[in-house]
């Protein structure tokens, strides 16, 4: 049902989009019990790209039921950690080999420059999986000697076994639709959870044809389910369904407490990543051919639609003016327009509503007394495009300032020493991640330590790996995605204790 240009999309992408996707219940493909699809859009012309079943309550259920007989008593659990790790190995083969149709389907469904998803999405997602896949025969459990005072003599053998947590259900945006879905499942299948995973209503597509490569790997069935549908249906009800032993969500802040609550009905386990508008600071000191470049890629890589992006760039004012003129200029220079254009370097925001809600910020500032010094504007009459934005003049207590934008628009604010800037920076409800680029290594580990977030880039911006975990402090989210950090978000630990 596609309705673009068909010329130089992959083929096999083309005849993906031909028919209504299904959603993955129990190793099948099926129609959503109510019989409903919803329509997924290209975001650079509006126009629709596929139908999509819509999963809710109903298909839930049986999504849940599905995930807890494979974990009950299907043969995932009976696998060797090996078996499980070659099978998340195999997915990450199949991902590399299936690179150009994903990078098309990130493209055309989230509006990101196919050349990024190629170059970024698609490998870092195939990499997560083998890091996890690894990870599969490396979860241990500890020997732990005791001293119980009121058994003297007794001996005992105690050790602890890490276990699965169960049934997971996981719940992702549509910033980096692959590679979220890469990040919440690999560490689950590496610990031998089961799932169902809910894309975001905006980009369901490529986690559908994940789905595909997953059921061509070999999963049992059950493993994995991908249910499609809307936050208030299907979201909501995984997060309080009852048979859901931990439920992981990555979104807005907004939506992470209504998880928490839907949650409370089991007590079941909750990994939240939210939200965050973290500080880049820039000290007089840096090299500034680094430091500018860095700090325009640093808000406008994706678009700015990155939880981590660095939306307030604090400038020690020797330099403002400086580096406002080198940010502004990068920022005039991007190429926006269609993903699928190879010169595109900024594609269109995701959906109607992001470009309403982006321009909305706009006009806050403006009319609170901000400045553009770059862009400031809704870009053309078709697709969701706005131009990457530099804001001056702006204030603490401004919306632009404290309210993450989700859009490529940076708040520039002069500082004028160390000391000050540590609490200007913190002085957020969210504490995701921050920049420092300076020449100074004392500085730059002093300050690390002295910023309330869960990620600090010295000299370089949104740097991401696998091994590398990632997470917020204060609303900015609750454990860790990635590392073997995250692999604890899907654990429970037994402790077993033998008098021997
Ligand atoms: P969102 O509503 O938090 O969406 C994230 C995911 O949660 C989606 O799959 C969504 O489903 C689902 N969801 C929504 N309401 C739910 C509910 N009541 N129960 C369970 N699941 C629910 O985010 P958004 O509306 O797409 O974007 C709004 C803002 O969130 C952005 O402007 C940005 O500030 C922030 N955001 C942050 C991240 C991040 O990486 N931290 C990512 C995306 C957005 P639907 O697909 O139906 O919405
Ligand atoms: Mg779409």
């Amino acid at each position: 049902m596609a309705t673009i240009s068909t010329t130089q999309i992959d083929p096999r992408v083309l005849s993906f989009l031909e028919k209504p996707r299904k959603m993955l219940i129990n190793g099948k493909w099926v129609d959503a019990v109510s019989g409903k699809t919803f329509p997924t859009y290209d975001p650079s012309t509006g126009e629709v790209l596929a139908q999509v079943a819509e999963g809710d309550r109903a298909d839930i259920d049986l999504a849940v039921k599905s995930a807890r007989k494979a974990f009950d008593e299907g043969p995932w659990r009976k696998m060797t950690p090996s078996e499980r790790g070659r099978l998340i190995w195999k997915l990450a083969d199949l991902i590399e080999q299936h690179l150009e149709e994903f990078a098309f389907l990130e493209s055309l469904d989230n509006g990101k420059p196919l050349t990024v998803a190629r170059a970024a999405d698609v490998p870092l997602a195939a990499d997560l999986f083998r890091y996890m896949a690894g990870w599969a025969t490396k979860i241990e459990g500890n020997t732990i000697p005791l001293s119980v005072p009121y058994t003297p003599g007794a001996k005992y053998l105690s050790y602890t076994l890490r276990e699965p947590v169960g049934v997971v259900g996981q719940i992702i945006p549509w910033n980096f639709p692959l590679l979220m879905a890469a990040w919440k499942l690999g560490p689950a299948l590496a610990t031998g959870c089961t799932v169902v995973l809910k894309p975001a209503e905006q980009t369901p597509l490529s986690a559908l044809r994940l789905g595909e490569l997953i059921v061509e790997a070999g999963f049992p069935e059950g493993v994995v389910n991908i249910v499609p549908g809307y936050g208030e249906t299907a979201g909501a009800a995984l997060a309080a369904h009852a048979d859901v032993d931990k439920i992981a969500f990555t979104g807005s802040t907004e939506v992470g407490r209504l998880i928490v609550h839907a949650a409370a009905g089991n007590l079941k386990r909750v990994s939240l990543e939210l939200g965050g508008k973290s500080p880049n600071v820039i000290f007089k000191d840096a090299d500034m051919d680094v430091a500018i470049p860095g700090a325009a890629s640093g808000i406008f890589f994706n678009h700015g639609q990155c939880c981590c992006a660095g939306s307030r760039l604090y400038i020690e004012k020797e330099v403002f003016d400086k580096v406002v003129e080198g940010v502004a200029a990068s920022a005039k220079k991007i190429r926006v327009g269609s993903g699928l254009d190879p010169k595109t370097q900024m594609g269109p925001l995701v959906s109607e509503e992001q470009l309403n809600r982006v321009c909305g910020y706009l006009e806050s500032g403006f009319s609170q007394g901000a400045k553009a010094a770059a862009g400031g504007h809704k870009k053309g009459d078709k697709g969701y495009f706005v131009e990457p934005t530099v804001l001056v003049d702006t204030t603490e207590d401004m919306k632009v300032v404290q309210e993450e934008i989700f859009g490529p628009v940076v708040v520039a604010m002069p500082f004028s020493s160390a000391d000050e800037i540590v609490p200007r920076a913190n002085d957020n409800v969210y504490g995701l991640a921050a920049g420092i680029w300076t020449r100074d290594i004392s500085k730059a580990h002093r300050m690390a330590e002295s910023f309330q977030a869960g990620t600090v880039w010295i000299n370089c911006y949104n740097i991401f790996d696998a091994a590398l975990p990632f997470g917020g402090y204060k609303q900015s989210g609750w454990g860790r995605e990635m590392g073997h950090e995250v692999l604890n978000n899907y654990t429970q630990t037994k402790a077993v204790c033998a008098r021997i």
